[in-house]
């Protein structure tokens, strides 16, 4: 289920994001969040999983976002994890007990947008932060106990090789904690890109084969 604890995003500036382009960004009030979750509730009856919107809930006030997570896990006793968009700058803004508090009152996972671990490109991207700041604020997110889960856009750098190569091999891959395996079972962050555009293909391949055999097969009825 998709909570909406703010709507827009704070920073919405960076430039390969349309996300938000046309939203105001607002933080709702716990009223109307309050309200939401009283709705879903007798719509939902349980729930197992939650997502904090939109872009960036993180930059919603500690205490604010603490009641929050306290008042779904008392409405759905089924609940088991709640994730959250996490800007790099609202990060950085939250001490250690408050993002270790926010962890022991049940946030799960946090989405962070890397993009890429060059800093002329993060620069370009216009993300508001320096890769040393993106980095520290992965690190916190790990120290916390949260789960941290992070996107490297591949391509950003465009066509150039060389600062594809740059996007690809920068510093933050290395520095950011390497806190479990990605999807495909690989500890390299460089890896991820490459896996899923492989798994992509195999999807692709397996679905002309599929559709091979049942045109065939139609054919052969007819
Ligand atoms: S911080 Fe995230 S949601 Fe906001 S503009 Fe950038 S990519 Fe989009």
């Amino acid at each position: 289920m998709e909570l909406q604890a703010k709507l827009g995003c704070s920073h919405n500036g960076c430039t390969f994001c349309g996300m938000y382009k046309d939203k105001k960004f607002r933080v709702r009030t716990l009223e109307e969040i309050e309200t939401d979750i009283r709705m879903a509730r007798l719509y939902y009856q349980d729930v197992e999983k939650v997502f904090l919107a939109d872009g960036d809930a993180l930059a919603m006030n500690t205490e604010d976002l603490i009641h929050v997570l306290s008042l779904l896990y008392q409405t759905f006793p089924g609940l088991r994890h709640v994730g959250i968009y996490a800007g790099p700058r609202s990060i950085l803004e939250k001490s250690e007990a408050e993002l270790a508090s926010l962890k022991e009152k049940g946030l799960t996972v946090a989405y962070l947008g890397v993009e890429t671990g060059d800093p002329e490109l993060l620069d370009e991207v216009n993300k508001g932060v320096s890769v040393q700041e993106m980095v520290t604020a992965g690190r916190a997110v790990v120290r916390s106990g949260i789960k941290l889960s992070v996107t490297v856009i591949l391509g950003l750098a465009g066509r150039d090789r060389e600062r594809s190569k740059r996007h690809a091999e920068s510093e933050s891959r290395n520095n950011l904690p390497d806190q479990g395996r990605c999807i495909s079972g690989c500890y390299r962050w460089i890896c991820r890109g490459r896996r899923s555009l492989a798994v992509s293909a195999l999807a692709i391949i397996l679905g002309l084969i599929m559709a091979f055999f049942f045109k065939r097969r139609k054919l052969m009825r007819a």
